[in-house]
């Protein structure tokens, strides 16, 4: 697939450096690695503000839409229009729907159709892939 934001692996790893991205963040965001439960510094972290991707820096989420899922990473019922790219997923042999960003295809987690709010929704995401403005 091809995303709109293109960099070389070393360019990444260059930016989330420069950035001071969780050390895992690459691993997370250009191999689609998931960081351990209850582990992620947003999962318990409820400022008011937005959610960008670490990589590209593209909005994805508001705050008023992050809940606690009690499943130890931080958790949204409901993404910017467009912001995310879902695919399907088949690994661990499971069936899941990732989720990327639209314009550098960052893997940022997985979506659910089990959320407990109206959206019924719970956007499941790795706290290296994002960040907090
Ligand atoms: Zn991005």
């Amino acid at each position: 697939m091809s995303y709109p934001v293109q960099k070389t692996d070393q360019q990444w790893q260059d930016l989330l450096e420069a950035k001071n991205a969780e050390p895992h963040a690459f691993e997370v965001t250009r191999r689609a690695a998931t960081e351990r439960p209850f582990t992620g510094k947003y999962e318990q972290f409820w400022a008011d503000g937005s959610y960008h991707c670490i990589c590209c820096g593209a909005k994805l989420f508001d705050s008023p839409t992050k809940f606690d899922a009690g499943c130890g990473w931080p958790s949204f019922d409901q993404a910017l229009p467009g912001a995310i790219t879902e695919i399907v997923d088949r690994s661990h042999g499971m069936l899941r729907t990732e989720t990327v960003c639209s314009q550098c295809g960052a893997h940022l987690g997985h979506v659910f159709p089990d959320g407990p709010t109206q959206t019924g929704l719970r956007y499941c995401m790795n706290s290296a892939s994002l960040e907090f403005k």
